[in-house]
């Protein structure tokens, strides 16, 4: 029976995606706003609708909701699209799996009692797509993962993974056997509500770093190199 559930987040802390995804979803927003000056939008952290989401207020301002979730699932959708009919060559080139992961996967996948998936701001389709890239789909659980396609908001991520769990698992689980692993604030933040563990990972954006150690995570490593220091910080 598992006793923890690690939520590997993935943009910046499995692998890096290269700059076909970024050019696709820019693409999919200047299809739908064209001659639209872009305003300057972080994406580290967020989901994939919440960009969207920022990007379209920043443009329109005060918007009806069904409007917005309109819009935004336009770009999304574009975005994918792109993605997957025209750059399939460059997804697989530009991928880069971050130090020691591989390595790292491979160890917690020997530890019977841990349950390994994603928590990310891709939507599924995306995140499948990216995990594949970089052959790393068969450490994980998908079905017990949270996927941007769940809610825009990632806050809300950690409870669609804690009911999956508590279903998939056939036990009660609580949010204290949930451990997110990420390289934002945001991946940092999202599971308090629930008292989830949260270990720190300094291989995204080195923008991001000082904000993510603000919000004093159980524990940081400066890349996940070492395995059982990391597999000792799951179980403290
Ligand atoms: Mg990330």
């Amino acid at each position: 029976m598992s006793r923890q559930v690690l939520l590997f987040d993935i943009d910046g802390t499995l692998l890096s995606c290269g700059k076909v995804w970024i050019e696709a979803y820019l693409g999919a927003v200047r299809e739908a706003f064209p001659g639209w000056d872009l305003p300057n939008v972080n994406f580290g952290g967020k989901t994939d609708y919440w960009i969207a989401r920022t990007l379209i207020t920043a443009k329109l301002g005060d918007v009806e909701p069904e409007e917005l979730e309109r819009l935004s699932g336009q770009i999304v959708d574009r975005y994918i699209a792109q993605v997957t009919a025209q750059q399939n060559d460059r997804v697989l080139k530009e991928v880069r799996v971050l130090p020691g992961v591989p390595e790292l996967l491979e160890r917690l996948s020997q530890e019977k009692d841990l349950s390994l998936t994603v928590l990310t701001g891709n939507i599924r389709q995306g995140a499948e797509l990216k995990l594949a890239a970089a052959a790393l789909t068969p450490f994980f659980d998908l079905s017990l993962g949270a996927f941007g396609c769940d809610h825009w908001e990632r806050s809300q991520l950690p409870n669609f993974a804690l009911d999956r769990a508590i279903s998939r698992l056939g036990r009660q689980v609580q949010g204290c056997e949930l451990v997110i692993l990420g390289d934002t604030v945001h991946d940092m933040t999202c599971g308090r509500h629930l008292g989830v563990k949260t270990i720190g990972v300094g291989t995204g954006h080195p923008e991001g770093r000082e904000a993510l150690l603000a919000e004093r995570p159980d524990h940081f490593f400066e890349d996940f190199s070492d395995a059982e220091a990391v597999l000792r910080a799951i179980r403290s």
